[in-house]
């Protein structure tokens, strides 16, 4: 079975203007990076931007959307379709965001739904799973963990084009919820698909922390809110290597 590629996605969230899409495309265009065979680099402007994104950006990285409709576009005012995405070959989306399931209570089934239907799309999905301050206070880390992955498994068997991202902001340098993740699909979902899905880290990485992060075992890779916006992304997809 191939490696598990490390994976660096610079989530933009709602921030920016035309002309910051300009700068940043132009420091990542510009910048000396592992190769494609070494990282997978994907970053996710608003939607209004995926367009100018993609026509600036290298061919060696990607973009993704910030969220897609739960099934076929139709009356649903203000969303997005995951056919929609697929037609301007917007080849990845986010979905699961913490800030969507807090913000706008997505539900697990509803993001799990969504990861179903827009996979079926023929979309890449940015999968995102993470507990709640309180739940970690509580101690049932793992058990949210592992019903939002179960939510998912549930309703997808192909888990190719699948990156799970644990997202708290706790977490950093443990390492210890992607081993019990992994060890949940080897338990629930078979072993092939544990050795082979990429488990990414999101939560305050940066450039000064993101080496030490990559290091720990079973992290595949990175989601990035804040830092991806700065020029330290760089950093932090060099930190593959
Ligand atoms: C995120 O919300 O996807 C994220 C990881 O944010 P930050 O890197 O800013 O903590």
């Amino acid at each position: 079975m191939a490696p598990r590629k490390f994976f660096v996605g610079g989530n933009w969230k709602c921030n920016g203007t035309g002309d910051d899409v300009k700068k940043i495309v132009t420091v990542l265009n510009e910048a000396e990076v592992p190769s494609e065979d070494a990282v997978e680099v994907v970053v996710s402007p608003p939607f209004v931007f995926l367009q100018q994104a993609t026509g600036l950006l290298r061919p060696d990285f990607a973009v993704a959307a910030q969220n897609c409709w739960v099934r076929k576009g139709g009356a649903f005012t203000g969303e997005i379709s995951a056919e929609m995405l697929v037609n301007l070959q917007v080849p990845w989306v986010i979905l699961g965001h913490s800030e969507r399931r807090a913000l706008l209570n997505e539900s697990s089934d509803f993001v799990a739904d969504k990861v179903a239907y827009a996979l079926a799309q023929g979309l890449k999905v940015i999968a995102c799973i993470g507990e709640t301050l309180e739940q970690r206070e509580a101690g049932t880390t793992m058990e949210v963990v592992a019903a939002q992955t179960k939510a998912i498994a549930e309703k997808i068997s192909d888990w190719t084009n699948v990156v799970l991202t644990y997202e708290p902001v706790w977490a950093i340098g443990t390492g210890k919820v992607h081993d019990g993740l992994r060890k949940w699909l080897q338990a629930n979902v078979g072993p092939a698909v544990a050795e082979s899905t990429r488990i990414i880290y999101g939560g305050s990485v940066n450039g000064a922390n993101c080496k030490e992060l990559a290091a720990q075992p079973d992290l595949d890779g990175f989601l990035v809110g804040g830092a991806s916006l700065k020029p330290e992304f760089v950093d932090i997809i060099k930190s593959a290597t």
